[in-house]
């Protein structure tokens, strides 16, 4: 049964997991051999104990993914060509002889289960051995079974209609289903952009409006400056979870608004909190938001050209364990496979990601002062233990926003 399309996807899978796992170990090393001594720009602001508390952290973080990465490829190897997905196809078929849209959707629901059984374990080691060591856990073993049975519930009502739309219109709507599933996606994303500030992301955590008043005036000040609007400044309770600290621009159309993490007002003054919202909203000036949703958009319209014409291809399924071929199958495939070929194009993504962070910098330094967003980077850098200094490979294929050093030393170019 295995053909040209196996050893394919096995080559591609043992070449990006044995990327993952090297890109993993010369950073662990950078790390490590930079640990002794914190880099010059950094001396007066970042203590040597906060430095190596830093490179211990990410260090454990990393030798976690390089685990959960090899983890996930055994299971991925498991489950296509090991004949596990078979398996569980198997199995549906015996209970549910016709109706396929169902069983399709008990297949997909099964595979997705036992792929993310395997995740479990490693976000448990993470919050209750890593993060705990370095002091940044702050929950409960029963808030964090409590959020995975509440992720689940929001999972399924949510994933539920979309899923089976899509098994509807790949049995009946002919030729050009992908096209109109494409449609409904599309909609469906841009719904929940519009509805998860506002239904969603209250189910985990509590937001208020923010309460001090002087702190407000500015905000309101420089929303003004840059022509925002927003649906009210507001205050989400990070602490419950986790001491990291964050603030971000939600939503879009009415349902906009600014959020701070509490962990995030604590920490930093007003001046700093002021230049990091101008550079959120840099994000929204230069229509970071938009374009990454039209890249979504592009990105799934060809994946679902793409499985439009691979549904029908016998060697799809029987390259990847499958037997019995089926719309669902063909879905499922799809699904978990495509990570596979597309890992090879992170690098691409982080670059761009980390070209908008500078884009946004630049909004920054010039409507608040980029002074403040330097003292703020430094406080939020100490304060979550990241790491000054990434291996510069492992920050090219991995990091969205660029590395410290390179990052300030550029704001530091405007204040001079
Ligand atoms: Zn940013």
């Amino acid at each position: 049964m295995a053909n040209t399309l196996s050893f394919t996807f096995i080559a591609l899978l043992i070449i990006t997991t044995a990327t993952r796992i090297w890109l993993g170990r010369r950073h662990i090393a950078y790390v490590q051999a930079h640990r002794k001594e914190v880099p010059a720009a950094f001396n007066s602001t970042i203590s040597l104990e906060a430095h190596q508390k830093a490179a211990d952290y990410s260090s454990a973080k990393t030798r976690l993914v390089i685990s959960e990465a090899s983890a996930q490829a055994i299971l991925l190897a498991l489950l296509t060509i090991g004949g596990g997905l078979q398996l569980i196809d198997n199995f549906w078929r015996e209970i549910l002889a016709t109706q396929e849209i169902a069983r399709g959707a008990l297949v997909i629901v099964s595979a997705m289960i036992v792929s993310s059984l395997i995740d479990i374990p490693f976000d448990y080691y993470k919050t209750f051995t890593v993060d705990e060591k370095f002091g940044f856990n702050k929950m409960t073993r029963s808030m964090f079974f409590s959020d995975m049975v509440k992720h689940a519930i929001v999972g399924v009502l949510l994933g539920a209609p979309i899923l089976f739309a899509a098994l509807w219109l790949m049995q009946g709507a002919g030729e050009y289903w992908w096209f109109y599933l494409w449609i409904v996606w599309s909609v469906f994303n841009l719904l929940m952009l519009a509805v998860y500030p506002t239904f969603i992301a209250p189910m985990f955590n509590k937001f208020t409006p923010l309460q001090d008043e002087s702190l407000k005036q500015r905000i309101e000040a420089l929303l003004v400056k840059c022509g925002f609007k927003s649906q009210g400044l507001y205050v989400m309770d990070g602490s419950a979870r986790s001491s990291h600290g964050n603030a971000y621009f939600t939503g879009f159309g009415a349902s906009k608004r600014v959020v701070f993490f509490d962990t995030l007002l604590e920490r930093l003054n007003p001046d700093e909190i002021e230049a990091v919202l101008a550079h959120e909203l840099g994000h929204f000036r230069h229509h970071h938001v938009i374009k990454r949703i039209a890249l979504m958009f592009f990105v799934s319209f060809i994946g679902l050209a793409l499985l439009g014409w691979l549904m029908n291809q016998d060697w799809f399924y029987a390259g990847l364990g499958i037997t019995q071929t089926s719309d669902y199958m063909a879905l499922l495939l799809f699904l978990l496979v495509s990570p596979v070929f597309l890992f090879l194009l992170r690098p691409f993504m982080a670059s761009y990601s980390r070209k908008n962070e500078f884009e946004a910098d630049d909004y920054a330094a010039k409507h608040a002062d980029a002074k403040y967003l330097v003292e703020a980077l430094v406080k939020l850098y100490r304060d979550n233990a990241s790491t000054l200094t990434p291996d510069p490979l492992h920050s090219a294929f991995y990091d969205s926003h660029p590395p410290a050093s390179i990052r300030i030393s550029k704001l530091a170019a405007y204040t001079s």
